[in-house]
């Protein structure tokens, strides 16, 4: 395992068996997570044996940042190389009123869970390739980590809705979930992650069970088995029925309001009736909805409704009472949902033949 990937007691085994004092872990964690020293040579109080250790069992297999988008105060978007050339992106987005109301110094981090993804959203780009394999524990950190280096500023909040599916990853997300929210670690609040799903049951029920108060955002994206069914495969499996019975277990356990994500695709899902729908739904589980006009995604065939049928369709959940948002960004950003900038740039090298 990467040094990204460890917990205190991993450290605290790992130097113990090693022959170090038991204050050495907490120093090695200090170097890392609040110094942010990557150089283990640059640990000046170890000594050098275990620095000269820690370089051979840990060489830095950091992410390789090859390529960013966007500028300050706006969205900003890094695509990293991992250590085995496959590649993913973070996304830094400075507050999001449109998904979390209006509080100001909010930075939001949206993280990668794996590269590719496996249940194949008809709508997604992270899915049009299909899965390559999980990130580890670490790469899942180092995406917090690197992104506050480049970007130089400090992060707050956590958003798992990158590329992946984070509970088909469900132990390497916890894991990095813990290290997130260490005291010891990065330090952010349990409260500001949020786990988002396009509908595992089990895992919803698996995460209903830990004692963490991580949020969740579930993909809904349709109203009814048919809707949904056509555009998310995963439908087939856990139905909306049975995704609602463990949504309703899940507020239960965590006494904690949970998130509908809902993409508007023009002519699919963004009818009256499937609003309608979507408010008795909502109002079940007690859920915030969230809609987002769906991105156009190179290649597919999807595009989102105009703004009066997008205003006309939050306005049904309104009116049933619903605390529901649109997100009303004008422009088309090419690359604006997670995947899509990866998706790019491979598309390019595969064009090119030259390295990048
Ligand atoms: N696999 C998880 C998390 C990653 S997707 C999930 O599906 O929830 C994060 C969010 O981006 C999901 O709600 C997904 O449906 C949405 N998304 C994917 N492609 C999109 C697009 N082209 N336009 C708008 N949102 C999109
Ligand atoms: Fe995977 Fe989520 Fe995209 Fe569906 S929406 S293909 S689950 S990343």
């Amino acid at each position: 395992m990467e040094a990204l990937s460890l917990t205190k007691t991993d450290w605290e085994e790992r130097l113990a068996a090693w022959g170090q004092p038991a204050y050495r872990a907490a120093q090695v964690l200090e170097w890392i997570y609040q110094r942010r020293v990557r150089d283990w040579r640059e640990m000046s109080n170890l000594p050098a044996v275990l620095r000269e250790r820690l370089e051979t069992e840990f060489p830095a297999a950091r992410l390789v940042k090859i390529r960013e988008t966007g500028a300050r105060d706006t969205t900003r978007k890094f695509l990293f190389r991992l250590a085995d050339g496959q590649l993913i992106e973070s996304v830094l987005i400075p507050a999001s009123p449109a998904l979390y109301g209006e509080a100001s110094d909010r930075r939001t981090i949206c993280i990668s869970s794996q590269v590719g993804c496996a249940y194949g959203c008809k709508f997604c780009a992270s899915g049009l390739e299909g899965w390559k394999r999980n990130l580890t524990a670490g790469e899942i950190v180092d995406q917090f980590l690197q992104v506050e280096a480049e970007s130089g500023e400090k992060i707050n909040n956590i958003v798992f809705m990158g590329m992946g599916e984070p509970m088909a990853n469900y132990d390497n997300l916890l894991r990095a979930i813990g290290i997130l929210n260490a005291p010891w670690g990065v330090g952010v609040g349990a409260r500001h992650m949020t786990v988002s799903t396009s509908g595992l049951v089990p895992r919803i029920r698996d995460l209903g069970e830990q004692p963490l108060q991580v949020r969740l955002a579930i993909s809904f994206h349709g109203a009814t088995d048919d809707v949904r069914g056509r555009i998310m495969p995963v439908n087939k499996k856990y139905p909306v029925e049975e995704l609602l019975a463990a949504c309703e277990d899940y507020v239960r356990l965590k006494k904690q309001r949970l998130t509908f994500e809902f993409i508007l695709i023009r002519d699919i899902n963004d009818s009256p009736e499937q609003a309608r729908l979507l408010a008795r739904q909502a109002r079940r589980v007690n859920a915030k909805v969230n809609l987002i006009p769906y991105n156009t995604v190179e290649g597919l065939e999807w595009d989102r409704p105009d703004e009066v049928q997008q205003e006309a369709f939050l306005k049904i959940l309104q009116q049933a009472g619903i605390e529901a948002t649109l997100r009303r960004e004008k422009v088309h950003d090419i690359a604006a949902a997670c995947g899509q900038l990866r998706l790019q740039v491979e598309k390019s090298v595969a064009e090119t033949p030259v390295l990048i």
